[in-house]
């Protein structure tokens, strides 16, 4: 039997735990928040499931954290999508506060001009079409009182899917047997996670878990089919999948679409630009222009601006 709290549909993230054995998992639909991550960009279609994908997959491996955290997916490759990026983020803890929303946005860039353009534009592509000879960076920035703790895994895109590189990654890096399920419509995505817990956060209790109950509740969490992910309530997926086991659901946790830049950091990443080259557009634009890849904001820096920047930017290099 399934055990329900507070189940939403759309935009939500929910955790699960097993009561008979050390296993906890997730899943996410992903609804506004993933049409506005897409930013009003016309992707071509594998391209955009993709996006749909890699930002479920983010919000999935986010829940987890118990503190606020930054996690980041990111790919590059050879491919004509020589770029995909998608983040998420959660300023509080999770296990304090579940309404604390999860933020997430993306970024991809796609190659017209690449030989491949055209077919996938036409046929559709596999991973290894779209992202070509990549390697997929998983970067965690774990926020805490006593500082930010930053690290990286790296995998090789060698499995059909990104769901495949990403188990890959679990079971390397972290040891963690991973069961994961993507899924990605024009207007939204969805996922859905099992996973051994670690021994160091297992509950008393509980029973670590048998390699035959793991390899059951792989298979039924595979049994899932895209378009039942896509179109199912997650409690109905829950339900139609471990009906057999018991589960506690906890509350569901919103995600939102939201960008963290700002004037300081657009004016922080501007002075790392050559000050020559930065002196030359000021004085045939008159200003500098940036506009963000992810949320499409514009930020102006005139003389006065770039003024004040330089004196703070050296005020905190001596
Ligand atoms: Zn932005």
């Amino acid at each position: 039997m399934t055990k329900t709290a507070g189940i939403q549909a759309g935009d939500s993230v929910q955790r699960f735990y097993f009561s008979e054995f050390a296993l906890r998992g997730a899943i996410v639909r992903l609804d506004n928040s993933f049409v506005e991550a897409l930013n009003g960009r016309d992707y071509p279609a594998p391209m955009q499931a993709l996006v749909g994908e890699a930002l479920a997959a983010a919000v999935l491996m986010g829940s987890n954290f118990k503190h606020a955290a930054r996690l980041s997916l990111q790919a590059r490759g050879n491919g004509p999508l020589g770029m995909l990026m998608a983040e998420s983020s959660c300023e509080k803890s999770t296990a304090g506060d579940a309404h604390s929303a999860q933020k997430v946005r993306a970024l991809a860039r796609f190659d017209t001009q690449h030989e491949q353009a055209k077919n996938l534009q036409q046929h559709g592509a596999s991973l290894a079409a779209l992202l070509a000879d990549a390697q997929l960076a998983i970067t965690v920035e774990s926020i805490k009182d006593s500082g930010t703790e930053r690290y990286q895994g790296i995998v090789a895109v060698d499995a059909a899917t990104l769901s495949g590189c990403l188990e890959h990654y679990f079971d390397r890096s972290e040891q963690l047997p991973t069961t994961m399920v993507l899924a990605a419509g024009p207007q939204c995505a969805a996922g859905l996670m099992v996973q051994k817990i670690p021994d160091s956060d297992s509950a008393d209790g509980v029973h670590a878990v048998r390699s035959n109950d793991w390899r059951e509740i792989e298979m039924l969490a595979r049994s899932i089919s895209p378009q039942e992910l896509l179109g199912l309530a997650p409690e109905q997926v829950l339900h139609r999948l471990f009906h057999q086991h018991s589960c506690r659901v906890a509350q569901a946790q919103p995600v939102v679409f939201s960008c963290t830049c700002s004037a300081e950091r657009t004016g922080q990443a501007l002075m790392q630009i050559d000050p020559r080259e930065i002196s030359s557009i000021l004085s045939e634009d008159g200003e500098i222009v940036m506009d963000c890849e992810f949320c499409s904001a514009r930020y102006r820096f005139d003389h006065a601006s770039i003024e004040r920047l330089n004196a703070s930017h050296n005020a905190t290099r001596h």
